[in-house]
């Protein structure tokens, strides 16, 4: 279902490459969480996976597929951002059901795909609000709802709990957890943070400028870190 393979996957922008060369593999159902200072290419690593940027070279696989030329909408992923982009102007509903009308989806399917996603964040009685209408938790869960409801192989999450404060950060944290509990579905989930990345993962993998320093467990990465840099960055959080 959810199996993501990087060979080789390489990412300049113009002279600079950004991703030098990563191997990598997921496996379905893991919880992986992506750590590393900001502009180590985080975000470049999941757009790539995602299919928002194209590779230099290499191949991306999605359950044993060659994916490395698919468009976003052909991977079966969905990306979740952080809260400020939900369209202010519709509903709860609407936003949550807004791929399935974009895939042109039948309106009674979309319905019970929109109804188990709300009852599985809490928010089926807030269904006819605005964003703005919502609580920070609440406008992070609706985004949440929208990756839901389309089904998919896997999750990308982009530091989607950043814009929170702290007390919430943490709640959501375990409200994903749970959510990966209960769906058992692939999650890539992107943060600067080590105490996210202890406290989530199933398995860490530690970018540095481009490059992977350790893959590991959290009790692995804390007890035999692979180097220096991985010691000082999981040994010191902010
Ligand atoms: P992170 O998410 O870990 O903070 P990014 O993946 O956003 O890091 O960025 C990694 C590096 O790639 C940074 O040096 C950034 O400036 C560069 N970069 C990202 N996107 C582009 C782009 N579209 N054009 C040029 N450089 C980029
Ligand atoms: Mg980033």
């Amino acid at each position: 279902m959810g199996k993501i393979t990087l060979k080789q996957v390489n990412k300049s922008f113009g002279e600079v490459a950004v991703i030098p060369g990563i191997d990598l593999v997921v496996e379905d159902g893991e919880f992986v969480v992506f750590v590393g200072p900001s502009g180590c290419g985080k975000s470049t690593l999941l757009r790539l996976i995602a299919g928002l940027e194209d590779t230099t070279s290499g191949v991306i696989e999605i359950d044993g597929k060659d994916a490395t030329a698919l468009p976003p909408a052909k991977r079966g992923l969905a990306m979740v951002f952080q809260s400020y982009a939900l369209y202010p102007h519709m509903s709860v509903k609407k936003n949550i059901g807004f791929p399935l009308k974009m895939a042109g989806m039948d309106a009674v399917e979309a319905e019970k795909r929109i109804a188990n996603a709300a009852r599985i964040l809490n928010l089926t009685s807030y269904l006819d609000r605005r964003p703005g209408q919502l609580s920070g938790g609440q406008r992070q869960r609706v985004a949440i709802g929208r990756a839901i409801v389309r089904e998919p192989a896997a999750f990308l999450f982009d530091e989607p709990l950043s814009n929170l404060d702290a007390a919430l950060r943490v709640s959501m944290r375990q409200e994903i957890t749970e959510l990966h509990q209960a769906l058992k579905t692939t999650m890539i989930y992107v943060t600067h943070d080590q105490v996210e990345a202890m406290t989530m993962a199933d398995k860490i993998v530690v970018l540095n400028a481009g490059r992977i320093e350790q893959v590991g467990s959290p009790l692995e990465l804390y007890h035999r870190p692979a180097n220096t840099f991985v010691a000082g960055f999981i040994g010191s959080p902010k």
